[in-house]
């Protein structure tokens, strides 16, 4: 499997200004080149590099790769959309190859800039060493919110998948984000009062209406998105550690039960959980992977409304969103874990009904930096 890793460059101001020019020189000249693409409407990377190699190293002062580079990013652009004048902006994302970066030392990565290569040190939480030999194809460095960050691909071999006795249910929600069929509960309060607080500041900003309220807007914007994904991957990770270290498979709902359970009226709202439980699932699913944890997924048809102990379904069981309570045979339970008990028993006891996810795991995935406060 191919992972995407983001390390976080730990820039002195020096630093970060050679690279800001980097990036601006390097922008620019895709300007360049991109008036040429767009008024002779050309989407090949050896005909834009005969019209605009020598110029852009000559105008922009970019080395032989930084100038291929360039060319490579527009005519992407170009082979997307040729109809369309693409601008490229100041600050975006650059891209590198092997002959302009490399690894420095463990923590440390040396990158070639206008005036000369650089080293500087970097941070990434999940994967403490990087097996050099296992990077592959190109990286890209990225600019956002003052902060530099640089994208590698690295090839993780899979081990074997066990196959496992026993599945740990897991039902998602908005309340509680995750409930374990060992009845372990990921609460959701921290992502809904940050997003609650959030939603009260986006009213007033709107109402401003300037053009540093709506920059401020898309900062907290990618503020909430960065957190909910970092507590999504700290749920993931805890999950697949206590079905590995327990020999078991983890059982969740197929994606027809994950957007039925999105029950929200404003449709932002709605986005933004379908957003996270796709996000959750996806970790799930890689870390899953990794770890050698057999995932399944399973028909997801009232698994709120069953008693997992009596097989009883009625609405009726179901008296209020937080409980569970059996009609036929009085179970009482938290509804969340109920649900859980389901998901694992649909798969403990009915193998056909479940869908093995392994042969589709996203071949790409992006694996992000982050720490887990002791996990
Ligand atoms: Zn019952």
């Amino acid at each position: 499997m191919i992972l995407t890793l983001k390390l976080k460059l730990q820039t002195n101001k020096e630093q970060e200004q050679k690279l800001l020019k980097t990036m601006e020189a390097v922008n620019a000249a895709c300007n360049y080149i991109s008036d040429v693409a767009y008024e002779k409407q050309i989407a090949n990377q050896y005909v834009l590099h005969k019209h605009c190699y020598y110029d852009i190293r000559e105008k922009f002062g970019l080395s032989a790769q930084l100038a291929v580079r360039a060319i490579g990013k527009v005519k992407q652009a170009y082979k997307r959309d040729k109809k369309k004048h693409h601008i490229f902006k100041e600050h975006g994302a650059i891209a590198y190859d092997h002959r302009i970066w490399k690894f420095k030392m463990a923590d440390t990565i040396n990158l070639k800039t206008l005036d000369e290569r650089i080293d500087i040190p970097f941070v990434f939480g999940d994967y403490r060493s990087i097996d050099i030999k296992r990077v592959r194809g190109q990286a890209d460095l990225v600019y956002r919110d003052g902060v530099f960050y640089f994208y590698i691909c690295i090839e993780v071999p899979e081990p074997p998948q066990a196959e496992p006795d026993d599945y740990l249910g897991i039902d998602l929600g908005i309340v509680s984000i995750a409930t374990t069929s060992d009845g372990e509960n990921f609460s959701g309060n921290q992502v809904n009062n940050l997003r609650a607080r959030h939603a009260s500041l986006r009213a007033k900003l709107q109402a401003k209406g300037t053009k540093s309220a709506k920059r401020l807007l898309k900062k907290r914007k990618r503020k909430e998105t960065r957190f909910q994904r970092d507590v999504n991957h700290c749920i993931s990770k805890k999950i697949v550690e206590q079905a590995k270290r327990t020999g078991r498979g983890i059982a969740i709902e197929d994606l027809i039960g994950i957007r039925d359970r999105i029950r929200v009226r404003k449709s932002q709202r709605r986005q933004q959980h379908s957003w996270s439980f796709y996000d959750l699932r996806t970790k799930l699913e890689y870390k899953a992977l990794l770890a050698g944890v057999k995932l399944v997924a399973v028909d997801p048809r009232y698994t709120s409304q069953t008693c997992s102990q009596c097989g009883y379904i009625s609405k009726a069981n179901r008296p209020s969103q937080s409980t569970f309570s059996c009609k036929s045979c009085n179970f009482s339970v938290n509804a969340d874990y109920n649900a859980a008990l389901n998901i694992r028993g649909r798969v403990a006891v009915n193998q056909p009904n479940a869908v093995s996810i392994e042969a589709k795991a996203p071949k790409q995935l992006l694996l992000l930096g982050v720490n887990c406060g002791g996990a």
